[in-house]
């Protein structure tokens, strides 16, 4: 199962000309969700492989500008493109009153919008993983997510299955997913025979807007990628303080402390360029990289290499139209709404501009 890290925007607070605002797109398998939606994310998705997909989840870590003003461009553009597909977002207590203003700015969708508050502690459960909410200090209500897969099954030991005599074939399957198989002489073998002990998943967490926190360092324990913002050099450590940010220095100590991994820093303020943070973090912690716009971590498992920073695997053609999204949640709206590169167009809307928020939309001169 591919697990990925598509960095849209590296800068804290304002824009660079290089790093656009806090967005971060997980992918696993044919799944996206996008962590955070600032300003000029959704043009970072058009910009990228990725393409503006319609996206089922997004997750806000707080409501700190940088972080969501995004949302209403993008919202807007689906609706335009006549999504019909919903759309969850989730975020920390305050949701529902921020999306009581930014109502407002995007007027009617032609998709339902659905809302829903994580407090620490909570979490959204899948299949074969989870999202879990968990606090951080940042000053207002925010969390911080960790996906947190479940354990794997061990590894299958084909010497013995061999020596078991169970014939190459369907059987392997079988046993590899749990089964009790019998074989062609009658006898059966389990799976516990040919299985190894089961082996952990893995786990990204994503802290958001933090100081070095206990509570960061406690879900991130362990983690396989651990992103986390330097908004601040050790030289500005009190306005760190003051502001509720991290340092580079801080956020590798934390990455120490928790046996991470591969640390990722983001959130940069616009003084730095990404070099002299990830030489101040790299003298505390070695595995540090500084995403910029459009590079991608490749979570690999660790039996394959471990995370990896891939420089600029954003970049380039479209992810529309290949086909690995078994489940359709992330492209089929791409497709739909005629492409993420075009449909900045809204004349590619199923409906004119207008025609389907009608006099309401009175409200988008604010913009
Ligand atoms: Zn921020
Ligand atoms: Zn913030």
């Amino acid at each position: 199962m591919d697990l990925d890290l598509v960095f849209l925007g590296t800068s804290g607070s304002v824009p660079t000309a290089r790093r656009g605002l806090a967005g971060t797109l997980l992918r696993r398998g044919g799944e996206r969700i996008l962590v955070d939606c600032g300003e000029g994310t959704q043009r970072q998705l058009l910009r990228s492989s990725v393409g503006l997909v319609e996206l089922p989840e997004i997750f806000l870590t707080h409501y700190h500008a940088d972080h969501y003003l995004g949302l209403p461009g993008m919202l807007k553009t689906f609706a335009l493109r006549g999504r019909e597909v919903p759309l969850t977002v989730y975020g920390p207590p305050g949701l529902h009153d921020l999306f009581g203003i930014l109502r407002r700015v995007f007027g009617r969708l032609s998709y339902e919008l659905k809302l829903v508050e994580l407090r620490p502690g909570d979490g959204v459960g899948r299949t074969d993983y989870r999202i879990e909410a968990f606090e951080v200090e940042h000053g207002v209500s925010a969390n911080g997510y960790a996906l947190v897969e479940e354990p794997r099954p061990g590894r299958f030991d084909l010497d013995e299955a061999q020596r078991l005599g169970v014939p190459e074939g369907p059987l392997f399957g079988r046993l590899q997913s749990g089964e009790r198989v019998e074989l062609p002489d009658g006898s059966a073998v389990s799976a516990e025979q040919v299985l190894g002990p089961p082996r952990p998943g893995r786990k990204v967490v994503l802290a958001g807007d933090t100081r070095a926190a206990d509570s960061v360092r406690e879900a991130a324990r362990d983690a396989d990628v651990l992103v986390h913002e330097a908004t601040f050099s050790l030289e500005e450590r009190e306005r760190a303080d003051e502001t509720l940010h991290a340092t580079a220095t801080t956020a590798a100590e934390l990455a120490v402390a928790a046996g991470v991994r591969l640390l990722a820093l983001t959130h940069l303020s616009n003084r730095y360029f990404g070099p002299e943070i990830v030489r101040e973090a790299r003298a505390v912690f070695p595995e540090t990289v500084v995403p910029k716009d459009f590079d991608i971590i490749d979570v690999r498992f660790p039996e394959r290499g471990g995370p990896r920073l891939v420089k600029g695997g954003a970049l380039g053609r479209h992810e529309e139209g290949e086909p690995h999204d078994k489940d359709g949640s992330g492209d089929r709206g791409g497709r739909s709404g005629g492409g993420g590169g075009d449909s900045d167009d809204p004349a590619l809307g199923r409906d004119p501009v207008g025609a389907r928020v009608g006099r309401r939309d009175a409200s988008d001169g604010a913009r």
